[in-house]
């Protein structure tokens, strides 16, 4: 077996790997990555270009796999879940690999192909939606592979780690990787199936990394629940406006926003391109128990004249907003630059349920949001929230269940991903024998 680390071995973005078994490859996530734009935001169009991307180091470099005569021999990709920076690279690599089909978690495939509506770029590829929990055959050079989807917890729904059930032992792909044992939609981790795999041969765990220097463990989305719960009871009330602001993708949150925000009687408003774009994913699949609670304005014309009316009666609204991380052209940074017909006004709340992701552009464009909020008055309720990272425990836990051959941290820069090689040791893992500390472009051979 072989494992090239294609992508977000040596950042926080552009997640891909891919895996070769006799004279067949498989790939596993294609991620984007461009500092600041996390979300695609309130554009209208993606008028990426692929030199453009690469360019700028925004997709991940697989021309790597040119240089090992690999591309050809691809069989699968394998896609864990639907963020960004495991998807979002696809839609502009995916004509590199001709007549090879695609699968993903029903959620993770909706966004996917949206993506790919809104890039314009023609794919020709089949795209198979398959729920987690389910295995499939892929066809090889020499006969079948089995690839399997086992159901996980992180922040979006419909997340899976996937395992590669080759001769040489299982695969396992683990990105991205929390534990959450009660989850306040979907289903736990699969801990039985988990339990199943590490009783055969686990050859190689590639495995999420970005907390593994964090003993201490993140709750469980239970808990952001009650946070937000706390958040409300602290609201400003009467004729004061009301905006939430979270993670698009976050349809959990979202749900939990809106069981709620519910209570105040007030009319619930999504308003974004990105936020419809998410909740209208998980509409389709039939994953989204709030959507007739809400009402979503998409554009920008529709956007601001429902701004309008927020503006003239602010006591009778919710409003679900993006712009959590302070991104251009977001609904809360057009609103603090005053470009829409609403205003903020003393006493008026803002929850940010939401972390400030740690790269310098996000640090201080929110810095500079919130500054102008706070002169307006705004009430600032921040980091309302739980990350959907596990800590070092979920990864000893990890180990335990599977117990692999060989560990590869992935999912951060080398510094996060060096405590992985460290917890390792507690499990006589060697580094450089049976831990292997891989740089982005890196071929292993195990
Ligand atoms: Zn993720």
């Amino acid at each position: 077996m072989e494992i090239c680390t294609i992508g977000g071995y040596e950042e926080v973005g552009k997640n891909m790997t891919a895996v070769k078994v006799g004279e067949s490859v498989f790939i596993f996530d294609c991620g984007f990555f461009l500092p600041g734009i996390i979300e695609l935001q309130e554009t209208e169009k993606i008028g990426y270009s692929l030199p453009g991307l690469r360019n700028v180091g925004g997709v991940p470099d697989d021309r790597v796999l040119d240089k090992l005569d690999w591309r050809r021999k691809v069989k699968g990709i394998f896609l864990s879940h639907a963020h960004l920076d495991h998807v979002g690279g696809l839609p502009f690599l995916i004509s590199r690999y001709p007549n090879v089909d695609v699968f993903g978690t029903p959620f993770t495939i909706k966004v996917l192909e949206s993506l790919i509506e809104d890039s314009k770029i023609k794919v020709n590829n089949k795209i198979k939606s398959v729920h987690a929990n389910s295995t499939h055959k892929i066809k090889t050079e020499n006969g079948e592979i089995v690839v399997e989807f086992v159901n996980a917890t992180h922040s979006t729904i419909d997340c899976a780690y996937v395992a590669l059930h080759t001769n040489e032992g299982v695969f396992f792909y683990a990105l991205d990787l929390k534990f959450d044992n009660y989850p306040t939609l979907g289903l736990p981790p699969n801990y039985r199936r988990l339990k199943e795999i590490g009783k055969q041969k686990v050859k190689a765990l590639v495995m999420d990394s970005l907390y593994s220097g964090t003993e201490k463990k993140p709750g469980g989305e239970k808990v952001a629940e009650h946070l937000l719960e706390e958040a409300f009871s602290k609201i400003t009330r009467g004729e004061k406006a009301i905006f939430i602001t979270t993670f698009s993708s976050h349809i959990e949150r979202l749900n939990n926003i809106v069981k709620i925000a519910q209570r105040t009687k007030r009319e619930i408003i999504f308003l974004g391109r990105s936020l419809a774009k998410y909740v209208n994913c998980a509409i389709q699949i039939g994953k989204c128990p709030f959507k007739n609670k809400i009402r979503i304005v998409k554009y920008r014309r529709e956007v601001d004249s429902m701004l309008k009316k927020v503006e003239e009666n602010r006591g009778r609204y919710i409003v679900v907003c993006t712009g959590h991380q302070g991104e251009e052209n977001s609904i809360l940074d057009r609103i603090s630059k005053g470009q829409t017909s609403f205003q903020f006004r003393e006493g008026d709340n803002l929850i940010f349920s939401s972390s400030v992701i740690p790269t310098e552009v996000n640090i201080e464009s929110r810095k500079k949001l919130d500054s102008k909020l706070r002169k307006m008055g705004v009430k600032l309720q921040s980091d309302v929230h739980v990350h959907g990272h596990g800590s070092r425990e979920d990864m000893r836990e990890m180990i335990r269940i599977l117990k692999p051959e060989h560990l590869i941290p992935a999912h951060g820069s080398q510094e996060q991903e060096e405590p992985l090689i460290n917890l390792g040791e507690e499990f006589d893992y060697e580094l450089g024998e049976s831990s292997h500390l891989m740089k982005n472009g890196d071929v292993l051979k195990i």
